[in-house]
């Protein structure tokens, strides 16, 4: 089994419950949605190589020839995870659960918990790898930043993730309408009450804009109504420019 992987280091979390913990990531190509602040390259077979963290902590990252298999990409993994105690095995994208069987196979391979960074919309593939996966970090898209709402797919898929250690993560910017934070507290309170909710504010990219500080403190308040967990939570990662 092999699969195009865009990136393997390793870092902290930057964003939502377990940020500033530990991780090994890797970056699987591809994605179902089309949000309008997307900064990953997501078009298959857009890359030729992966790029790998050659010594752990060093940011200097080398080529290796795409496909990779799954033999391949843990042994990578277990060697940066081998230097320094990691949390987990963060398997992101894209959206990485295009990718399932590659994902049952790492997990089969890799002695670290799995942590799922999705975009929430995909629940059949989330029931087939759950098993597989300790921890779910879950976006959920407001419609405004999609070609076409897709509250019902989340909904679908919290129903599933609530099984494991599961947040929600909302990326709110300037142009935010209050009734789509509503809407997303509510779907969140339906299905699974005793979720965390966090409101990141978006780091700008592709004309969308940050809300300021009165904004942000607004959606919270509207998020609350709902939920007894809402954070703001910005994208720290980017603040030390880290990888
Ligand atoms: S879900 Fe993530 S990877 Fe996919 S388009 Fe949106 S921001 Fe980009």
């Amino acid at each position: 089994m092999r699969e195009n992987i865009i990136e393997i280091f390793s870092s902290i979390q930057g964003e939502g419950k377990y940020v500033g913990c530990r991780q090994v990531f890797v970056r699987l190509e591809g994605c179902n949605l089309d949000c309008t602040y997307c900064d990953t390259e997501n078009e298959v077979g857009r890359h030729p190589h992966c790029m790998v963290e050659e010594r752990v902590g060093s940011h200097k990252l080398v080529p290796y020839e795409n496909p990779l298999s799954a033999e391949q990409a843990a042994e990578i993994i277990m060697r940066l995870a081998g230097k320094v105690p990691h949390h987990s095995l963060s398997i992101t994208g894209g959206e990485p659960l295009l990718h399932v069987s590659f994902i049952r196979a790492l997990a089969a391979r890799v002695s670290l918990p799995i942590f799922l960074e999705t975009n929430g919309t995909l629940d059949k593939a989330l029931a087939e790898c759950i098993d597989c996966i300790s921890h779910v970090s879950m976006d959920l898209k407001l419609p405004d930043v999609l070609s076409a709402p897709v509250w019902d797919a989340h909904a679908r898929f919290l129903a599933v993730a609530r099984t494991k250690d599961v947040y929600v993560k909302v990326v709110v910017a300037a142009e935010t309408h209050d009734e789509d934070v509503e809407h997303a507290a509510r779907l969140v309170a339906k299905t699974a009450p005793e979720t965390l909710l966090v409101l990141q504010p978006v780091t700008p990219y592709g004309g969308c804009s940050a809300p300021s500080p009165a904004r942000l403190l607004e959606l919270q308040r509207i998020a609350l109504r709902h939920l007894p967990d809402v954070r703001i939570i910005p994208q720290t990662h980017r603040m030390m420019d880290l990888l």
